[in-house]
Protein backbone atom coordinates (compact mmCIF):
# COMPACT_ATOMS: atom_id res chain seq x y z
CA UNK A 1 0.00 0.00 0.00
CA UNK A 2 1.26 3.81 -0.89
CA UNK A 3 1.83 5.57 2.18
CA UNK A 4 0.84 9.18 2.28
CA UNK A 5 -1.53 9.00 0.00
CA UNK A 6 -3.04 12.38 -1.56
CA UNK A 7 -7.18 12.51 -0.81
CA UNK A 8 -9.27 12.20 -4.12
CA UNK A 9 -11.57 14.87 -4.07
CA UNK A 10 -13.91 15.89 -6.35
CA UNK A 11 -15.89 19.48 -7.19
CA UNK A 12 -19.13 19.00 -8.67
CA UNK A 13 -21.44 21.57 -10.08
CA UNK A 14 -25.08 20.36 -10.73
CA UNK A 15 -27.37 23.63 -11.47
CA UNK A 16 -26.00 26.56 -9.91
CA UNK A 17 -24.57 29.94 -11.42
CA UNK A 18 -20.95 28.58 -10.04
CA UNK A 19 -19.80 31.72 -8.27
CA UNK A 20 -18.89 29.42 -4.97
CA UNK A 21 -16.42 27.68 -7.40
CA UNK A 22 -14.89 31.40 -8.29
CA UNK A 23 -14.62 32.02 -4.83
CA UNK A 24 -12.37 29.02 -4.96
CA UNK A 25 -10.51 30.32 -8.01
CA UNK A 26 -10.50 33.87 -6.64
CA UNK A 27 -8.13 32.42 -3.46
CA UNK A 28 -5.51 32.50 -6.03
CA UNK A 29 -2.15 30.89 -5.23
CA UNK A 30 -3.68 29.52 -2.06
CA UNK A 31 -6.51 27.78 -3.52
CA UNK A 32 -3.07 26.19 -5.41
CA UNK A 33 -1.30 25.31 -2.94
CA UNK A 34 -4.65 23.57 -1.62
CA UNK A 35 -4.88 21.73 -4.63
CA UNK A 36 -1.16 20.53 -4.65
CA UNK A 37 -2.45 18.64 -1.29
CA UNK A 38 -4.98 16.35 -2.85
CA UNK A 39 -5.70 14.54 -5.97
CA UNK A 40 -8.15 16.39 -7.61
CA UNK A 41 -10.24 14.18 -9.48
CA UNK A 42 -12.82 16.63 -11.05
CA UNK A 43 -12.94 20.51 -11.52
CA UNK A 44 -14.50 21.39 -14.20
CA UNK A 45 -13.41 25.11 -14.58
CA UNK A 46 -9.31 24.36 -13.87
CA UNK A 47 -9.23 20.68 -15.97
CA UNK A 48 -11.07 19.07 -19.17
CA UNK A 49 -10.03 15.51 -18.40
CA UNK A 50 -13.61 13.00 -17.68
CA UNK A 51 -13.44 11.91 -14.62
CA UNK A 52 -12.70 8.24 -14.40
CA UNK A 53 -15.39 7.40 -11.18
CA UNK A 54 -14.23 5.29 -9.15
CA UNK A 55 -13.54 6.26 -4.93
CA UNK A 56 -13.41 9.27 -3.85
CA UNK A 57 -12.68 10.98 -0.16
CA UNK A 58 -14.48 14.20 -0.51
CA UNK A 59 -16.59 15.76 -2.67
CA UNK A 60 -17.69 19.78 -2.75
CA UNK A 61 -21.07 19.62 -4.55
CA UNK A 62 -22.61 23.14 -5.54
CA UNK A 63 -26.04 24.04 -7.09
CA UNK A 64 -29.61 22.05 -6.66
CA UNK A 65 -30.01 18.87 -7.92
CA UNK A 66 -33.12 19.79 -10.31
CA UNK A 67 -32.59 18.09 -13.47
CA UNK A 68 -32.91 14.14 -13.65
CA UNK A 69 -29.44 14.09 -14.95
CA UNK A 70 -28.32 16.32 -11.91
CA UNK A 71 -30.16 13.72 -9.52
CA UNK A 72 -28.29 11.15 -10.97
CA UNK A 73 -25.10 12.43 -10.28
CA UNK A 74 -26.05 13.11 -7.02
CA UNK A 75 -26.76 9.45 -6.06
CA UNK A 76 -23.49 8.59 -7.79
CA UNK A 77 -21.58 10.86 -6.14
CA UNK A 78 -23.08 10.06 -2.34
CA UNK A 79 -22.01 5.95 -3.11
CA UNK A 80 -18.19 7.32 -4.23
CA UNK A 81 -17.54 9.30 -1.78
CA UNK A 82 -16.73 9.20 1.84
CA UNK A 83 -18.18 12.12 2.72
CA UNK A 84 -20.06 14.85 0.43
CA UNK A 85 -20.06 18.29 1.34
CA UNK A 86 -22.29 21.07 0.30
CA UNK A 87 -20.85 24.03 -1.73
CA UNK A 88 -22.87 27.07 -1.03
CA UNK A 89 -26.22 28.28 -0.41
CA UNK A 90 -28.38 26.67 -3.13
CA UNK A 91 -26.84 22.86 -2.41
CA UNK A 92 -27.72 23.77 1.38
CA UNK A 93 -30.89 25.76 1.22
CA UNK A 94 -32.32 25.87 -1.94
CA UNK A 95 -30.66 29.19 -2.64
CA UNK A 96 -32.31 31.99 -4.92
CA UNK A 97 -33.47 29.29 -7.10
CA UNK A 98 -35.85 28.24 -4.10
CA UNK A 99 -37.99 31.56 -4.77
CA UNK A 100 -39.84 29.94 -7.81
CA UNK A 101 -41.17 26.89 -4.78
CA UNK A 102 -42.95 29.67 -3.33
CA UNK A 103 -43.95 32.09 -6.37
CA UNK A 104 -46.44 29.27 -7.82
CA UNK A 105 -44.22 28.08 -10.08
CA UNK A 106 -46.69 27.34 -13.08
CA UNK A 107 -46.96 31.67 -13.51
CA UNK A 108 -42.82 31.81 -12.95
CA UNK A 109 -42.13 29.65 -15.67
CA UNK A 110 -45.11 31.35 -17.83
CA UNK A 111 -42.96 34.63 -17.09
CA UNK A 112 -40.27 32.94 -18.61
CA UNK A 113 -41.41 30.40 -21.47
CA UNK A 114 -43.85 31.52 -23.85
CA UNK A 115 -45.13 28.12 -24.55
CA UNK A 116 -44.56 26.37 -21.36
CA UNK A 117 -45.59 22.72 -23.18
CA UNK A 118 -42.82 20.38 -22.74
CA UNK A 119 -41.26 22.25 -20.31
CA UNK A 120 -40.32 20.72 -16.87
CA UNK A 121 -40.73 22.54 -13.63
CA UNK A 122 -39.83 20.75 -10.69
CA UNK A 123 -39.70 21.74 -6.97
CA UNK A 124 -36.02 23.25 -5.79
CA UNK A 125 -35.17 21.36 -2.73
CA UNK A 126 -31.65 20.80 -1.44
CA UNK A 127 -29.15 18.25 -1.86
CA UNK A 128 -30.24 16.68 2.01
CA UNK A 129 -33.88 16.04 0.53
CA UNK A 130 -31.93 13.15 -1.25
CA UNK A 131 -28.91 12.14 0.42
CA UNK A 132 -26.87 12.48 3.13
CA UNK A 133 -24.47 15.95 3.85
CA UNK A 134 -21.75 15.66 5.88
CA UNK A 135 -20.80 19.15 6.22
CA UNK A 136 -22.02 22.61 4.58
CA UNK A 137 -20.05 25.06 3.22
CA UNK A 138 -22.28 28.40 3.91
CA UNK A 139 -22.69 31.60 1.60
CA UNK A 140 -24.15 32.60 -1.17
CA UNK A 141 -20.90 32.87 -2.35
CA UNK A 142 -19.01 30.54 0.38
CA UNK A 143 -16.26 32.56 1.92
CA UNK A 144 -13.10 31.03 0.15
CA UNK A 145 -10.78 31.32 3.69
CA UNK A 146 -13.60 29.30 5.55
CA UNK A 147 -13.02 27.31 2.79
CA UNK A 148 -9.43 27.06 3.61
CA UNK A 149 -9.97 26.85 7.22
CA UNK A 150 -12.06 23.93 7.38
CA UNK A 151 -10.77 21.74 4.61
CA UNK A 152 -7.73 20.56 6.39
CA UNK A 153 -10.23 18.60 9.10
CA UNK A 154 -12.56 17.27 6.30
CA UNK A 155 -9.55 15.81 4.58
CA UNK A 156 -8.64 14.36 7.78
CA UNK A 157 -12.46 12.85 7.65
CA UNK A 158 -13.44 14.69 10.50
CA UNK A 159 -16.39 17.06 10.40
CA UNK A 160 -15.50 20.61 11.91
CA UNK A 161 -17.98 22.75 14.10
CA UNK A 162 -18.81 26.18 13.01
CA UNK A 163 -19.06 28.20 16.17
CA UNK A 164 -22.84 29.20 16.81
CA UNK A 165 -22.30 33.31 16.77
CA UNK A 166 -24.32 35.60 14.70
CA UNK A 167 -23.10 37.95 12.00
CA UNK A 168 -23.32 40.61 14.66
CA UNK A 169 -20.44 39.50 16.61
CA UNK A 170 -18.63 40.36 13.45
CA UNK A 171 -20.38 43.07 12.37
CA UNK A 172 -19.26 45.14 15.93
CA UNK A 173 -15.81 43.89 15.59
CA UNK A 174 -16.11 45.98 12.29
CA UNK A 175 -17.10 49.21 14.55
CA UNK A 176 -20.07 49.57 12.09
CA UNK A 177 -23.81 51.29 13.45
CA UNK A 178 -25.84 48.94 14.03
CA UNK A 179 -28.61 49.19 10.92
CA UNK A 180 -31.51 48.27 13.09
CA UNK A 181 -31.12 51.85 15.38
CA UNK A 182 -31.88 52.87 11.81
CA UNK A 183 -34.69 51.02 11.48
CA UNK A 184 -33.13 48.70 8.60
CA UNK A 185 -34.70 45.10 8.56
CA UNK A 186 -30.84 43.39 9.11
CA UNK A 187 -30.93 39.23 10.00
CA UNK A 188 -27.92 39.51 11.85
CA UNK A 189 -28.74 38.35 15.21
CA UNK A 190 -29.94 34.96 14.24
CA UNK A 191 -28.31 33.99 11.33
CA UNK A 192 -24.50 31.79 11.46
CA UNK A 193 -21.73 34.49 11.56
CA UNK A 194 -18.62 33.93 9.55
CA UNK A 195 -19.21 36.09 6.56
CA UNK A 196 -16.87 39.00 7.67
CA UNK A 197 -20.31 40.95 8.38
CA UNK A 198 -19.44 41.69 4.47
CA UNK A 199 -23.44 43.24 3.75
CA UNK A 200 -23.68 45.25 7.16
CA UNK A 201 -20.13 46.58 6.76
CA UNK A 202 -21.38 48.06 3.43
CA UNK A 203 -24.69 49.17 4.68
CA UNK A 204 -26.67 46.46 3.34
CA UNK A 205 -29.49 44.29 5.60
CA UNK A 206 -28.07 40.77 6.57
CA UNK A 207 -30.92 38.50 4.58
CA UNK A 208 -29.50 35.32 5.99
CA UNK A 209 -27.67 33.76 3.17
CA UNK A 210 -25.84 31.53 5.20
CA UNK A 211 -28.85 30.58 6.93
CA UNK A 212 -29.94 29.83 10.89
CA UNK A 213 -27.49 29.79 13.63
CA UNK A 214 -28.51 26.82 15.79
CA UNK A 215 -29.92 28.95 18.30
CA UNK A 216 -31.06 31.78 16.36
CA UNK A 217 -33.98 33.07 18.09
CA UNK A 218 -36.90 34.02 15.10
CA UNK A 219 -39.18 35.02 17.54
CA UNK A 220 -37.09 37.82 18.73
CA UNK A 221 -35.94 38.50 15.46
CA UNK A 222 -39.75 39.13 14.22
CA UNK A 223 -40.46 41.01 17.27
CA UNK A 224 -37.24 43.12 17.01
CA UNK A 225 -38.14 43.72 13.16
CA UNK A 226 -42.32 44.23 13.94
CA UNK A 227 -42.25 48.37 13.55
CA UNK A 228 -39.69 48.05 10.24
CA UNK A 229 -41.68 45.37 7.76
CA UNK A 230 -44.92 43.58 7.35
CA UNK A 231 -45.11 39.93 8.21
CA UNK A 232 -45.17 39.58 4.30
CA UNK A 233 -42.28 42.00 3.77
CA UNK A 234 -40.80 39.36 6.55
CA UNK A 235 -41.22 36.32 4.52
CA UNK A 236 -40.25 38.03 1.59
CA UNK A 237 -36.88 38.28 2.77
CA UNK A 238 -36.18 34.65 3.63
CA UNK A 239 -37.36 33.95 0.44
CA UNK A 240 -34.45 35.32 -1.34
CA UNK A 241 -31.66 32.61 0.08
CA UNK A 242 -34.24 30.08 0.77
CA UNK A 243 -34.60 30.37 4.24
CA UNK A 244 -38.34 30.74 4.76
CA UNK A 245 -38.53 26.51 4.95
CA UNK A 246 -36.06 26.39 7.67
CA UNK A 247 -37.65 29.39 9.44
CA UNK A 248 -40.99 27.67 9.07
CA UNK A 249 -39.67 24.05 10.54
CA UNK A 250 -37.73 26.24 13.49
CA UNK A 251 -41.44 27.49 14.32
CA UNK A 252 -43.03 24.45 14.17
CA UNK A 253 -40.13 22.74 16.30
CA UNK A 254 -40.44 25.46 19.13
S1 LIG B 1 -24.83 29.75 -3.50
FE1 LIG B 1 -24.87 31.68 -4.64
S2 LIG B 1 -22.85 31.80 -5.62
FE2 LIG B 1 -23.13 29.68 -4.94
S3 LIG B 1 -24.00 28.61 -6.72
FE3 LIG B 1 -25.73 29.34 -5.50
S4 LIG B 1 -26.29 31.35 -6.36
FE4 LIG B 1 -24.24 30.82 -7.11
S1 LIG C 1 -26.25 45.80 11.49
FE1 LIG C 1 -27.15 43.76 11.48
S2 LIG C 1 -25.42 42.40 11.80
FE2 LIG C 1 -24.75 44.44 12.38
S3 LIG C 1 -25.12 44.52 14.60
FE3 LIG C 1 -26.92 45.36 13.59
S4 LIG C 1 -28.32 43.61 13.39
FE4 LIG C 1 -26.28 42.79 13.81
S1 LIG D 1 -24.09 39.47 6.08
FE1 LIG D 1 -25.77 37.98 5.92
S2 LIG D 1 -26.41 38.02 3.77
FE2 LIG D 1 -24.40 39.03 3.90
S3 LIG D 1 -22.90 37.42 3.49
FE3 LIG D 1 -23.16 37.48 5.71
S4 LIG D 1 -24.78 35.98 6.14
FE4 LIG D 1 -24.86 36.42 3.94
Amino acid sequence: MVKNKKPKVAIVSLTSCEGCQFALLDLGEKFLDFVGQIEMVDFRLIEDEEDAGGELDLVLVEGNPVTEENIKTLYALRKRSKLLVALGNCAAMGGIPEIKNYQEGANTIKHVYKYIHGINNPEIKELDNFVKVDFVFPGCPISGEEFLKYMPELLAGKIPVIPDQPVCIECKAAGNRCLLLDKKPCFGPMIQGGCNAVCPTSRMTCQGCRGLRPNGNVKAMRSALKNMVSDHEFENITEIFGLRDDIEDRERIK
